[in-house]
């Protein structure tokens, strides 16, 4: 499969931006990404879902791709405050993060929704990026690879493939703490997903992308995308501005 690991920088900008910054943001980045020639990675924008309409528009032309950061697991029908991986697809979106520790924590969710979602999100024709993370308690009593395993054997849907799929390991202590898992401990975890979806899934587990997401930034990202098996980041707090942004997405240059 060519370029079945193309490194991609995921920004994640959860409950953030109204339709002028969000807009002044995905400008800039795409002015940026079309002075590139032929860029050897790809990058996402996962806004609210109130700004991707705009969003989409901003980035036109740019190359940059377009994401929801959660769906439904019903195609449509009597489910109020909620959007369908269709809806998103209609937008002009290509990926949806589904399982997001936020939502697992806020909304309760669950490896059997999370796989519900990414089991619609590619029938949908999307890309689902499936996360998964311990806790802080749970890395301290050293469950990491038995949490870990678990969420992905039960997250992962039966039609999932390398095209279809990314895996996020996104510590949940990581993420918007500044603390980061030391360079061995994200080897040791991308390490054990690896050998898990290279069981489960054969030439696509060992094809499909894993990203790292928890407190990437500009100053730690380059060590961390080095690390074997990290194929890309998935970004919070400094996927906000394009000047946070952009040295994430240099170290793919
Ligand atoms: C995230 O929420 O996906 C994330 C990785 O956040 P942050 O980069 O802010 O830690």
């Amino acid at each position: 499969m060519a370029h079945a690991r193309t490194p991609l920088i995921a920004g994640n900008w959860k409950m953030n931006g109204l339709v002028g910054d969000g807009r002044g943001r995905a400008e800039d980045l795409a002015a940026r990404m079309k002075g590139l020639d032929n860029p050897p990675f790809e990058m996402l924008l996962c806004p609210p879902a109130t700004l991707i309409a705009g969003i989409g528009a901003a980035i036109q032309g740019s190359g940059i791709l377009l994401g929801g950061q959660d769906c439904h697991f019903h195609g449509g029908g009597a489910h109020t405050g909620d959007i369908s991986a269709g809806m998103l697809a209609d937008l002009g979106c290509s990926h949806v993060i589904v399982g997001h520790s936020e939502r697992r924590a806020d909304h309760g969710e669950g490896n059997d929704l999370v796989r519900a979602k990414a089991a619609a999100a590619i029938e949908a024709g999307l890309i689902a990026i499936i996360c998964v993370g311990e806790t802080a308690a749970e890395r301290k009593n050293g469950e990491t690879l038995k949490i870990i395993g678990k969420q992905l054997t039960d997250s992962l849907p039966k039609n999932s493939t390398a095209k279809n799929t990314i895996i996020a390991y996104e510590p949940v202590w990581a993420i918007g703490t500044g603390l980061t898992p030391t360079v061995d401990d994200v080897k040791e975890v991308h390490a054990y997903l690896r050998s898990r979806l290279r069981r489960r899934l054969k030439a696509d587990g060992v094809a499909m992308r894993l990203l790292y997401g928890g407190s990437v930034k500009g100053s730690n990202a380059a060590e961390l995308m080095a690390v074997d098996n990290v194929n890309g980041a998935l970004v919070g707090g400094a996927s906000l501005t394009a000047a946070d942004f952009w040295p994430i997405v240099e170290t793919c240059l």
